[in-house]
């Protein structure tokens, strides 16, 4: 059925026209594209291309890569095949079949041992796996050829040394943190430089290192001020300094009026919640019910009422902790990557109150 259909296609290319059969199909063909670069969509070969990617966009994956096999089969120049395995392997990677993936993406580095995308592909897949330390080895090879995946090298690289820590492996992952070179320095770092010092006894670096990063990303406080709380000592009067330097970020006003509250100080956990209110700080649904039981309690009952009225269609919605800034994702879990669109630190505290 699809083949018959892509004969038509290519029988009648000369007034087919793709961009209009895309858009009927209400799919943007610049974000369809995206993942190949600079395509030549006026040749037949394209148009096929992109009829597989919009297969595989619609979870299509089967006809995708029946779409794409065939393809293969066809007298294709070097270019054409190097675009039709890279897509194969992420058809397959997107329909789960990691193995073939590999396969596809093993056997493009052979036939194409320059092509970058390859060794990157390929990386992203072991990292999948847990095999951080040969995604490294691939992503070191596809930096060299093409800079611009030298960001997820780095990534890569302190996420591995994160768990070298993990595992007690510090001699490795100091080994890490010591070779990166970095033009721009990035929460990352820190948290693993942070993560290091305390592992290796150095609390003091450790806590400065961990400031220096919560300064940085304030967004990311919550990372930070999870590894001093585990690692080192955090006392109020640190966190009265976390508050400050991340500008009353989320994280480390509910980290301390979760500390107040536990010594029982519910006055002053209430008007650092009052000043947080009129910076404008934005709440997690649970900060907000605190606020709202100790303005109750303080019998400002008026204010609660006021409060509840504004924000309870913000507060019906089901809250997850996180969220990514980048694809949408929620979460409970904090990670440096976000689990569906890859990218770094897109992970926040979810503030809709
Ligand atoms: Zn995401």
């Amino acid at each position: 059925m699809i083949f018959r259909k892509l004969k038509n296609l290519f029988k009648k290319r000369k007034d087919f026209d793709l961009e209009s059969y895309l858009k009927k199909l209400s799919i943007n063909r610049q974000d369809l594209i995206k993942t190949i670069s600079d395509i030549d969509l006026d040749s037949p070969i394209n148009a096929y291309l992109t009829l597989a990617i919009l297969l595989k966009e619609k979870g299509e994956y089967y006809k995708s890569l029946k779409v794409l096999e065939r393809l293969r089969k066809e007298n294709l120049t070097p270019y054409e095949e190097r675009l039709v395995i890279l897509n194969l392997a992420l058809v397959y990677k997107a329909a789960g079949f990691l193995d073939r993936a590999e396969d596809a993406l093993k056997e493009g580095i052979n036939r194409f041992p320059d092509e970058s995308f390859f060794y990157y592909e390929l990386a992203r897949i072991r990292a999948i796996s847990g095999k951080f330390e040969e995604s490294v080895e691939l992503l070191e090879k596809a930096s060299q050829l093409k800079e611009e995946f030298y960001d997820e090298l780095i990534h890569t690289k302190l996420y591995l040394a994160d768990r070298y820590i993990d595992e007690g492996r510090t001699d490795k992952a100091s080994r890490i943190v010591r070779k990166t070179n970095l033009k721009v320095p990035i929460p990352l770092l820190y948290y693993v430089l942070s993560k290091l010092y305390y592992s290796v006894g150095e609390g003091e670096k450790g806590y400065k290192s961990a400031l220096k990063g919560i300064k940085l990303s304030p967004k990311h406080a919550y990372p930070f001020i999870q590894v001093i709380e585990n690692f080192g000592e955090l006392t109020y009067e640190r966190l009265k300094e976390i508050i400050e330097i991340s500008h009353f970020s989320l994280p480390a006003v509910s980290k301390g009026v979760e500390f107040l509250l536990r010594e029982g100080n519910t006055d002053e956990a209430l008007s650092l919640l009052d000043r947080y209110s009129l910076n404008g700080g934005k709440f997690s649904a649970s900060l907000f019910e605190t606020y709202l039981k100790l303005m109750w309690e303080r019998g400002q009952r008026k204010q609660v009422v006021n409060k509840v009225i504004q924000y309870l269609d913000t507060l019906k919605k089901k809250e997850k902790l996180f969220k990514c800034e980048n694809c949408g994702y929620r979460t409970d879990n904090f990670d440096w990557v976000c689990p569906r669109c890859k990218s770094w630190e897109s992970l926040e505290i979810n503030s809709e109150v």
